[in-house]
């Protein structure tokens, strides 16, 4: 299954890119508020398994965050090993953690106002929890992931680095530092949702090429080390760490200008194209 935020309302996606939308389509039982799906995912889950609708065409530019209003946004740091080397931290016990702030979310299709300093691109495997829970254990961890999309976690590195402390949480949720889309995917659509090749691009060049399995910590052990700690509650996002190629590690160091076009895709997912400004 997967659903989007189509125009602010909640719609399952189909596999021929048509939008069913769920309030017309469940009476009201589900939406439209996107974030309704998340009430009761496994309500939602069994409803939407059903529903044969055909959908009506559906338009790109019109869809948002696919979870526009996540009640906790969680982001890992260095959680590749050869980001961790260029980035040049030492492996950790735990998860490097910090968050962007919600208001940072944004569509597939953005536009992002460049602000002063260095902005710098990190494409991620973003996962929205369906069923929340504190203490979860490492052999359940997937059934309480509601789908997975494509994020980027951009970055203004001059903020972010300067300092006696690293800024991560304030340098990386500028007006849509965080777009996500363009629809979230359960686990059940992957051949392995755990080995997925995700890579992006400026104006058309690679900058970033790997594949998921080449977390740290994977999936399972983020929700497990996470929910250890925190309680995860349903709509909540984390963004799981990205790969080496930032530009902020590069010789010499390169960073988005305006005019320029990032194109983020994982493997089963899709793609995110955002435009600078
Ligand atoms: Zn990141």
């Amino acid at each position: 299954m997967r659903i989007a935020a189509l125009a602010g309302r909640l719609v399952l996606v189909g596999p021929d890119g048509t939008a069913t939308d769920a309030a017309t389509a469940s009476d009201g039982r589900f939406g439209p508020d996107p974030m309704s799906a998340f009430a009761d995912w496994d309500a939602f889950r069994a409803w939407a398994a059903d529903v044969s609708d055909p959908g009506v065409t559906l338009d790109r530019a019109e869809l948002g965050p696919p979870v526009p209003r996540p009640p906790q946004v969680f982001a890992i740091g260095v959680n590749y090993r050869e980001h961790a080397d260029e980035a040049g931290y030492p492996p950790n016990s735990l998860p490097v953690t910090f968050t962007k702030f919600p208001s940072s979310l944004t569509g597939p299709e953005a536009t992002v106002t460049l602000p002063e300093g260095n902005v710098d691109w990190e494409v991620e495997l973003v996962v929205a929890i369906g069923r929340g829970g504190h203490g979860i254990r490492r052999e359940e961890a997937w059934q309480h992931v509601a789908g997975l999309t494509i994020g980027q976690d951009l970055s203004e590195r001059v903020a972010q680095l300067e300092g006696t402390r690293p800024q991560f949480s304030l340098a990386k949720s500028h007006p849509g530092f965080s777009p996500t889309g363009p629809w979230l995917v359960t686990p059940d659509e992957f051949a392995d949702p755990a080995d997925l090749a995700i890579s992006c691009a400026l104006d058309g060049e690679t900058l970033q090429d790997s594949r998921t399995s080449r977390m740290i910590y994977d999936i399972p052990e983020l929700i497990f080390r996470l929910s250890a700690v925190v309680t995860l509650l349903p709509g909540d996002l984390i963004f799981t760490g990205t790969p080496s190629g930032i530009g902020n590690a590069r010789t010499p160091k390169r960073f988005i200008h305006a005019g320029e076009v990032l194109t983020s895709e994982i493997e089963g997912i899709g793609s995110l194209t955002t435009r600078f400004a």
